[in-house]
């Protein structure tokens, strides 16, 4: 049986000709290209671009592995080169669901005062705001009351989320193999009334944090690219539950190197 799978792009002109050329080998080499039920899913452009599709591939995740061809600069989850889809169709025909990569994805679980739960999934991280004020949110973990934290806001981002939003915001950069998500704060109030820990927090596997934030209507949740407009918010429950986006393994680079290529860029003496 060949392999299915789905090749989905941006709208780039380049990712656009890339798509062509990719389908039209993947073909040539007998795959089953398909956008229903894939086994793998490749996708052409950004890290943006394989942030979209892995919501859009949300509910089968345990049954696709991922591949990122990068058109515009190297980037995070996007390994391929598009010069070398030759290469990419070689490597997706000897790769198997075994050897795969699995990172993992933050739970957000949202209690509204009527009792109502949501559960969203973030590759990246997940952000709590307010439109226009202050948030005000007791902070706790697991069942410790930790801080009432005051500022605009919160990001809890999973370990390869560590390098987008996370480290703009002065997170720690963290190697994916470390099952732990990172909270860090977005501009904290800290004065002689207020008072949270300054610092972001890299918080274990076996705990939970738990956000109850004063009650109020304009509260914007952000999941990766995807935002959301809650009120009545009872509480925001964050953990890593178990749950991967699991990539293909298509001659992955190592994480330290992604990272030195992505923001250090070449080392001379
Ligand atoms: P975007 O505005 O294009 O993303 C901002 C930048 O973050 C892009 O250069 C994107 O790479 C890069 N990026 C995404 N995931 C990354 C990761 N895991 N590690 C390192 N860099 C990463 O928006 P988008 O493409 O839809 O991506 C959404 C993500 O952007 C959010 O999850 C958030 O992490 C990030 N973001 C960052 C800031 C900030 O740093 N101030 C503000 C808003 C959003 P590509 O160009 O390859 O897509
Ligand atoms: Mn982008």
């Amino acid at each position: 049986m060949s392999k299915r799978i789905a090749v989905v792009a941006n709208a780039s002109k380049e990712s656009q000709e890339v798509l062509s050329n990719l389908t039209g080998l993947l073909r040539a080499a007998g795959f089953d290209l398909t956008q229903e039920n894939p086994e793998i899913v490749v996708t052409v452009g950004g890290d943006g671009t394989l942030l979209r599709a892995m919501h859009d591939y949300e509910e089968s995740l345990d049954k696709v592995r991922f591949v990122g061809v990068h058109t515009g600069h190297l980037g995070f989850y996007t390994d391929f080169l598009a010069s070398d889809l030759t290469g990419l169709v070689a490597a997706l025909q000897s790769e198997n669901a075994q050897e795969a990569w699995h990172y993992p994805l933050l739970q957000v679980e949202v209690t509204c005062q009527n009792g109502s739960v949501t559960k969203h999934y973030a590759l990246n991280e997940s952000t709590i705001r307010r439109r226009a004020y202050t948030l005000v949110a007791d902070v706790k973990i697991s069942d410790l009351l930790f801080e009432k934290f005051r500022g605009d806001g919160l990001s809890v981002s999973t370990p390869t989320g560590s390098t987008a939003y996370n480290k703009s915001i002065g997170g720690a950069v963290m190697h994916p193999s470390v099952a732990a998500m990172q909270v860090a704060e977005i501009a904290s109030l800290n004065n002689i009334v207020f008072r949270t820990l300054g610092a972001s927090m890299i918080v274990s596997q076996k705990d939970r944090v738990v956000l109850c934030p004063e009650p109020a209507d304009d509260y914007v949740l952000t999941i990766d690219q995807l935002e959301f407009n809650y009120s009545d918010i009872s509480q925001i429950s964050y953990r890593l539950d178990g749950a991967t986006i699991a990539f293909a393994n298509c001659g992955h680079t190592s994480f330290w190197e992604r990272v030195r290529d992505s923001f250090i860029g070449d080392i001379t003496d």
